[in-house]
C-alpha cells in the first residue's frame, strides 16, 4: 500500500549539514535547534542525526519538547527558552537537567522553587533582549535579573550555565542593527561578569549568523533552519552556496489524470483556464496538509519530467496541474519540493511562490502527510 503523499527526511543530510555548520564556527560548540518537531523533520530522529553530525547541544522552544528528548534517552545538554507561568513541564525539565531560560525574575523564582522541590540545582540560562524586543530581559531590567540570579547561585539553588540573546536582522548581515545588538550583548555580559556570574556558554548566533557573522559566534552557535538544509533567506542566498543539503522531500502521487478541452476553468473560482485541450493531473495535497493557499497559480511541482505551476487555487485537500500533452498516469509520483541538485523545486521556491519564508513551508506539513526517514539511524 503506497501512501498518497510522503514527506521523506534524509537523516544523513541533517548530519552532514551540522558538520558544515561546525566548520563555519570552528571555535564554538554547536547547538542544533530541534523545536517545532525539528522544523517538521521529526523531533527524535532529527535530534539523533544532528548529534551524529557533531552537535554538542540541542535547543527547543518549549520545555515539553526538551522533556520529550530526555524521555527518548537523550542525555546531552538541552536548552529550552519559551515558557509561561505554571508550565506543566518545568519540574521535569529542572529534574532532568534541562537548561531553562529565564528572561524575568518570576522565571528565576519558578526555577528556584522547582530546584528545591526536586532536590537538585537548576541549570538556568539568562536571556537578554539586545534589540529584538521579543523574549529576554530589557537592558533596564538586566542588572536586577543578574543580581537575583547571582544570589540564587551563591545559595546553591541554581547554576547560571549560559547567557544569550537573539538577532532581529541576522539574515541581513550588513545591517547596522546587528552591530548594535552585538555591542548591547557585550555590555550585558560585562554586567553579568561584574556580578560574579561565570557562564559556560555565551551565544547569540542563529543559522544566518553562524554562516555569515563570525564576530557573533562566541562560545556556541545556535542554528536551526540550516541544519535542515534550508536557507535563512534574506541576503544569505541559496543553501547550496554553503554546501547545505535539504533534508526534506515532499512527494505525492497523482490521484486522477484526465483530458479536458481548451477554455476549461480549473479549480475553485476558475482562476486558471486551459489554453488548449490538455491533460490535468490531480495532486492529493491541499492547504489542510500545509500546502499554502497563497501559492495558487504559482507553486512549483516537478511532474512528468518538468516543473509546472499549480493550476488555479489550492483547495483543502487537493490541487490541479496542467500537464499539457505529456504522458502521465494515476499513481505517478510528483515532487513538490526537495533538492535543486536533483532538478526538483525547493522549499525556498515555495516560499517565494507563497510570499513567505522557507521556515513556514517545512514546519507546516499536516498530520495527514505520511513521514519516512532514510539514511543512517532511520
Ligand atoms: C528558532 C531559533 C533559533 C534558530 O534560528 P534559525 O534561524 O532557524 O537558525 C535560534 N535561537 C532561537 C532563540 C530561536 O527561537
Amino acid at each position: 500500500m503506497l501512501p498518497r503523499a510522503t514527506c521523506e527526511v534524509d537523516l544523513d543530510a541533517i548530519a552532514a549539514n551540522v558538520e558544515v555548520l561546525r566548520a563555519h564556527a570552528p571555535g564554538s560548540a554547536v547547538l542544533a535547534v530541534v523545536k517545532a518537531d525539528a522544523y517538521g523533520h521529526g523531533l527524535v530522529p532529527a535530534a539523533r542525526a544532528a548529534l551524529a553530525g557533531g552537535a554538542d547541544w540541542l535547543g527547543t522552544a518549549l520545555l515539553a519538547e526538551a522533556v520529550a528528548l530526555r524521555q527518548a534517552g537523550i542525555a546531552v545538554p538541552i536548552l529550552a527558552w519559551l515558557w509561561a507561568p505554571q508550565d506543566a513541564d518545568l519540574a521535569e525539565a529542572v529534574l532532568t537537567g534541562v537548561d531553562v531560560t529565564a528572561s524575568a525574575g518570576w522565571q528565576l523564582e519558578a526555577c528556584a522553587a522547582a530546584a528545591r522541590g526536586a532536590g537538585v540545582r537548576a541549570r538556568v540560562q539568562l536571556k537578554v533582549d539586545t534589540g529584538l524586543a521579543r523574549n529576554g530581559a530589557s537592558a533596564t531590567d538586566w542588572p536586577a535579573l543578574v543580581e537575583q540570579a547571582a544570589a540564587l547561585e551563591r545559595a546553591g539553588t541554581i547554576r547560571v550555565t549560559g547567557i544569550w540573546s537573539h538577532f532581529a536582522l541576522a539574515d541581513a548581515p550588513s545591517s547596522a542593527t546587528n552591530a548594535e545588538q552585538l555591542g548591547a550583548f557585550r555590555a550585558a555580559l560585562d554586567v553579568a561578569g561584574a556580578a560574579g556570574l561565570t557562564p559556560q556558554v555565551r551565544h547569540i548566533a542563529n543559522s544566518a549568523a553562524t554562516l555569515a557573522a563570525p564576530a557573533a559566534h562566541f562560545d556556541l552557535v545556535r542554528p536551526g533552519i540550516a541544519v535542515y538544509g534550508v536557507s535563512p533567506g534574506g541576503e544569505l542566498g541559496r543553501p547550496e552556496r554553503y554546501g547545505l543539503r535539504p533534508a526534506m522531500t515532499l512527494r505525492a502521487r497523482l490521484a486522477l489524470v484526465k483530458r479536458v478541452p481548451g477554455g476549461q476553468g480549473v479549480s475553485y473560482g476558475h482562476e486558471y483556464v486551459t489554453p488548449d485541450e490538455t491533460t490535468l493531473g490531480l495532486v492529493p495535497l491541499g492547504y489542510a496538509d500545509g500546502i499554502p493557499r497563497a501559492a495558487g497559480g504559482r507553486g512549483p511541482v516537478l511532474a512528468a519530467g518538468r516543473i509546472r505551476r499549480v493550476a488555479g487555487r489550492v483547495c483543502m485537500d487537493q490541487f490541479v496541474l496542467d500537464l499539457g500533452d505529456d504522458r502521465a498516469g494515476e499513481g505517478d509520483e510528483v515532487v513538490l519540493f526537495g533538492s535543486a541538485a536533483r532538478g526538483e523545486p525547493t522549499a525556498e521556491d515555495w516560499a517565494v511562490a507563497a510570499g513567505t519564508i522557507g521556515y513556514e513551508i517545512i514546519t507546516r506539513l499536516g498530520p495527514r502527510v505520511h513521514r519516512t526517514w532514510v539514511g543512517t539511524g532511520a
